[in-house]
This record gives C-alpha cells, sequence and structure tokens, in this order.
C-alpha cells in the first residue's frame, strides 16, 4: 500500500543506502523537496547527499500491509476507495526482480528459545515457493531488467539475531539490521531478507511491509514482520493447514510482501494501480480456497495476488471490490 502524494527521499549514508523510503510530507522533508524540484509524480527520488541528518518521519515505511480493519473501505458518492480505483496495475518506469534469493531472519532476544514452528515452517514455505504455482501469479510483469517471468526463488535458509529487535517504525533501522547479518547479499541484486521480529503490532494500522536499499553499495530488498501471534487483524484464520496461528499469520503476509517485492522492489516504482495498490494489496484479505499446495507438498492458506492478465480474460477471482482479477495458482 502506498500513499497518495507521497514525498520519497533518497538518504546516503556511507555504507548504507536506503532507496524506498518515503516520508509522509513531514514539513521538514516536503521543504527540502520543494528546493530540489526533483520530485516527480508517484516516486520521485530526492537527491540530497547533504542531508545525512534524520528526520523525523522519514523513514516512514510506505508500502504497508494494512490489517483486516484498516483496509481503505471508506465511502464516497456511493462508491468505495477501492471500487475508485482503476483494476489494473500499470507500470511506472522501474526495474522488477526477476527472480528472488531469499534468506529470512529472525530477529529478537526471544527467538533464542523459541521452540514453536515459525521458523522451520517459514523455511518450508520460502523453500516451496520456488517454481509453484502461486509464485507464477506473479509471473507477468516486465520492467527494466526483464520479466518476472517464472517466480523462480531460491531459498538460503535463515539466521537468527537475538539482540534485541526494534519495532517497524523506521525502514533504516530494519535496514540496518540486514545489512548486519547478511554479509554477502545476493550479488546480482535480487536478494530479498524478510525480517520476522518478536515485536507486538500493538496500535500499527499495518501487519508488514516491503522496501529497498542497499548494503555495501549492494542493492537489496527486505521487508519486516511484526510477531502476529493472537492478533486477529492480521490472522488470515487458518483452520485446515495445522499450522500454529503465529506462523499461519506470518505465512500469509509473507506471501504477500514478497510478490510485492517481485513486482515493485524498489524507487523508482514498477507496477501499482492508480491509488497505489501492489499486486497483494488488491488481493488482500480474500482467499479463494482453503489452502494453496506448494511443489515441496507443505499448504499454506495465503491471499491471491493481482494479475492484470487475469482480470482482463475474466479469470481471476474477485477482490474485496468485486474486481476479478486475483489469482492463487491452485
Ligand atoms: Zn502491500
Amino acid at each position: 500500500m502506498k500513499e497518495e502524494a507521497i514525498r520519497m527521499k533518497l538518504r546516503i549514508a556511507p555504507a548504507l543506502t536506503i532507496l524506498g523510503v518515503v516520508a509522509l510530507a513531514s514539513a521538514p522533508a516536503a521543504v527540502a523537496q520543494e528546493q530540489s524540484g526533483a520530485m516527480q509524480g508517484h516516486q520521485a527520488v530526492l537527491q540530497a547527499p547533504d542531508d545525512l541528518s534524520p528526520v523525523d518521519g522519514e523513514d516512514t515505511p510506505v508500502h504497508i500491509h494494512l490489517t483486516r480493519d484498516a483496509r481503505p473501505t471508506a465511502s464516497k458518492g456511493g462508491l468505495s476507495t477501492e471500487a475508485r480505483r482503476t483494476a489494473n496495475m500499470t507500470y511506472h518506469g522501474g526495474k522488477i526482480m526477476p527472480s528472488a534469493a531469499t534468506k529470512a531472519i529472525f530477529w529478537g532476544a526471544s527467538w533464542a528459545t523459541y521452540t514453536g514452528d515459525k521458523i522451520t515452517g517459514l523455511d518450508a514455505w520460502y523453500a516451496g515457493f520456488n517454481a509453484s504455482n502461486y509464485s507464477k501469479t506473479g509471473g507477468e510483469y516486465t520492467g527494466t531488467n526483464g520479466t518476472t517471468n517464472s517466480g523462480s526463488s531460491f531459498h538460503q535458509g535463515h539466521v537468527i539475531d537475538t539482540s534485541a529487535a526494534t519495532g517497524g517504525g523506521s525502514t533504516s533501522a530494519i535496514l540496518a539490521e540486514v545489512c548486519k547479518v547478511i554479509t554477502s547479499p545476493d550479488p546480482s541484486g535480487n536478494g530479498y531478507y524478510p525480517v520476522y521480529t518478536d515485536v507486538k503490532r500493538g496500535n500499527a494500522g499495518y501487519c508488514a511491509w516491503h522496501s529497498a536499499g542497499s548494503c555495501g553499495g549492494k542493492p537489496v530488498q527486505f521487508a519486516f514482520f511484526f510477531n502476529l501471534d493472537g492478533d486477529a487483524g492480521c490472522d488470515p484464520a487458518d483452520t485446515t493447514t495445522g499450522h500454529s496461528q503465529g506462523l499461519a499469520a506470518l505465512a500469509n503476509v509473507t506471501a504477500h510482501e514478497l510478490l510485492e517485492a517481485m513486482t515493485d522492489p524498489a524507487s523508482p516504482g514498477a507496477w501499482y494501480d492508480s491509488s497505489g495498490a501492489e499486486n497483494g494489496d488488491k488481493c488482500a484479505w480474500t482467499f479463494n480456497v482453503p489452502s494453496v499446495v506448494f511443489p515441496n507438498g507443505t499448504r499454506w492458506k495465503v491471499q491471491g495476488e493481482w494479475s492484470n492478465a487475469a482480470y482482463t480474460a475474466g479469470t481471476g477471482y474477485a477482490n474485496s471490490s468485486g474486481q476479478k482479477g486475483c489469482l492463487d495458482g491452485h
């Protein structure tokens, strides 16, 4: 989910560059951007190499996965916000991820003694995602560097960092964690590093988000996840797969974030609709079947992902606005 009229700001630090960070028009950032004249449409990048100091709000994540009840359903003129969107997504000039090298990061002190199914389960999720029919729901989008043709991925396992985790309010804090524990990012720039923290969501209106940046000059994609145990706002209500509730919730938002990262990874953006919704956003919290099977035999209750081709052909299932463009590959 991206906000309209967002303000994009590129911060340049010696070993740590954030490319996907948007400040929600906080006053100092907005002033700097007006002066730069660099704003162009949705995801313009501000070149401000002289601005290295933190400004309140400039790290605010923008590609957020809203909770079930925070979805934009407010009525205006008899149509929901979503119904007034264009159905299909359009291309905005950026790169896509032709493949993904994934490595999960479990961050937080409580992972040291964790004995549940989330770590093994998410490793199985990522391993099973490769070449799955589910992954191919994101396989039609072309960017400057190729096409998301197969949704192919390679899972490199996980790393556990038992230092104290931070919440999702700062993209630079999560990027710093990624750069700390991923010492050799994927050399092709297709690294995707999801950070699963042990921090509870509290009052945040989102379950997770994705962003992009670089570690030591190498482009990386990354994502942030709260601990969703017992969190009804981010729960897919999986009653058939046998996974713990916490794993089931993470698996569903994991699907959302990875497919969005593949189709709209960085700045400038690639594929999203007229209100800034990416392929995961457009089908969020809609489930076509009780579970989807991955090639490694694992089953997951995962939302569908928007397909322009399916919508045009009338072969998708309906999102929450009744637009039939969602696919889950089942
Ligand atoms: Zn999203």
